[in-house]
């Protein structure tokens, strides 16, 4: 997963956390605060109706009970403007101290559940109790209220530090993706663009510097290795001549006896296969070089036919069939049209070396929208899946049909592929059979 959707992730589950953490502890702290703000309201409207009595006496509160037991202490007053707005005076025995509590009361025959502020005073040497009251449906809609404000905020606020660290995270990794285009855009290390990156972020030019200094020690290693390739082969090729030729003269002369004649063929042979060995070596040093030209252009299904007419009879030999499919002409260039046929042959010879018996080849090309796809199928014996990666490595076969092998062929498609900027695709299945794809560019 690419480090910038890491860090938005991480971002995004630490907010969730924060959110969890709110939803958890958010609505007892709102129910706590739309309490509290009803109990202050509670308070200043009892200094309200103090005030008024201590101004204009209890008069204005008393609606005095005129019923049978007017005789009794029932002397009091019961005022409600509304059922959420309850004020009611009493007389009591005595002081207490004033509260605030929940209760239940019977309004007018409707049993309410009230926010009740109980306060106690002494008016004409009698003991009175005022309770104001507010329903505490009142204290639920202010609830809902507040829940939905906060809720609201919270989640501006989470959007907008989402926003804000993705931007910033954006801006800080810009040098991260710079580096990542340069690896991408560098097919070979002395492609690699060395000018030094610029950010003030000390990691990123470390990681920079440290990776230029990798390409260099890379593209060291490859010319060197590039070199001695190069060298040894050329130098080995002319030895190796000499000798052919003098065995052939040896052969020519016709004075050896029947065996040494044989050792003499053979030896022959393992000459003709180390030539070959040393020309292909030759070649790929060549190619990577870039001392082969490419200048032609080639009609890649013609191309493709000419590589099977040439094969034709080791498919014979091998009773295996042939199937093409190639679609319309398409001529690709610039390119080395004689290094295309090497390649389309060798992952051919390779399809007729490693199939069944009575199997099939299918060499197909399509072209797309901005690449050829040239497959070459066979119904053999496949590859494991943990020797596909090394496929291409020089001198690694892994050859179990008993035929020549060198472990060269691919390696010389690999190179002229990446010669001609095309990419190479493999599937494979053990006992079923494999395809390469060339996939070249034309965009
Ligand atoms: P060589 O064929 O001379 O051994 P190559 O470089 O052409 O060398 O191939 C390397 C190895 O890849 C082969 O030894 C073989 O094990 C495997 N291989 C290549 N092509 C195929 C194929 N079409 N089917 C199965 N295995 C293959």
């Amino acid at each position: 997963m690419k480090l910038y959707y890491k860090l938005a992730l991480i971002n995004s589950f630490t907010r969730i956390l924060i959110i969890a953490g709110f939803l958890v502890f958010l609505p007892g702290l709102i129910y706590q605060a739309a309490i509290t703000h009803v109990d202050s309201r509670l308070e200043k409207k009892e200094t309200k109706v103090m005030h008024i009595i201590n101004k204009k006496g209890l008069s204005e509160f008393i609606i005095i009970d005129t019923g049978a037991t007017s005789s009794s202490d029932s002397t009091y007053a019961d005022y409600t403007m509304f059922k959420e707005n309850f004020v009611s005076l009493e007389p009591v025995k005595e002081d207490e101290r004033d509260t605030i509590v929940t209760s239940q009361r019977d309004i007018e025959g409707d049993v309410i559940e009230l926010r009740i502020l109980k306060h106690y005073f002494q008016y004409d040497r009698t003991h009175w109790l005022l309770e104001i009251g507010e329903s505490m449906a009142y204290v639920e809609d202010l609830n809902t209220v507040l829940r939905r404000i906060a809720f609201y905020i919270l989640l501006t606020i989470v959007t907008l530090t989402v926003l804000i660290d993705l931007g910033i995270t954006q801006y800080l990794l810009i040098p991260l993706r710079k580096i990542e285009a340069k690896l991408l855009a560098t097919r070979r290390p002395e492609k690699f663009d060395f000018s030094p990156l610029k950010t003030t972020t000390n990691d990123f030019s470390y990681l920079d510097r440290t990776i230029g200094d990798m390409m260099h020690k890379i593209q060291d290693a490859f010319n060197i290795e590039k070199e001695f390739i190069a060298n040894v082969s050329h130098e080995l090729l002319t030895p190796i001549s000499i000798l052919q030729t003098r065995l052939e003269n040896m052969l020519a002369a016709g004075n050896l006896n029947e065996e040494v004649e044989m050792k003499v063929i053979e030896s022959q042979n393992t000459l003709g296969r180390l030539k070959q060995i040393i020309r292909s070596l030759l070649l790929i040093s060549q190619i990577e070089n870039n001392q082969a030209p490419k200048e032609d252009s080639a009609n890649i299904p013609e191309l493709l036919k000419e590589v099977a007419s040439e094969i034709e009879i080791r498919l014979s030999e091998k009773n295996i069939k042939l199937e093409l499919s190639l679609g319309e002409d398409f001529t690709f260039k610039p390119c080395n049209r004689s290094l295309l046929f090497t390649m389309f042959f060798n992952l051919v010879n390779n399809a007729i070396k490693y199939n069944k018996p009575n199997g099939t080849i299918y060499i197909s090309c399509a072209k797309k929208e901005h690449t050829i796809e040239v497959a070459v199928k066979d119904t053999g014996i496949g590859i494991a899946p943990e020797n596909i990666q090394s496929i291409f490595y020089r001198f690694k076969k892994f050859n179990a049909s008993g035929e020549e092998s060198y472990g060269l062929g691919l390696p010389m498609v690999k190179t002229i592929a990446n010669f001609h900027n095309a990419e190479i695709k493999v599937e494979s299945e053990q006992g079923k059979g494999s395809t390469f794809t060339v996939i070249f560019n034309i965009a």
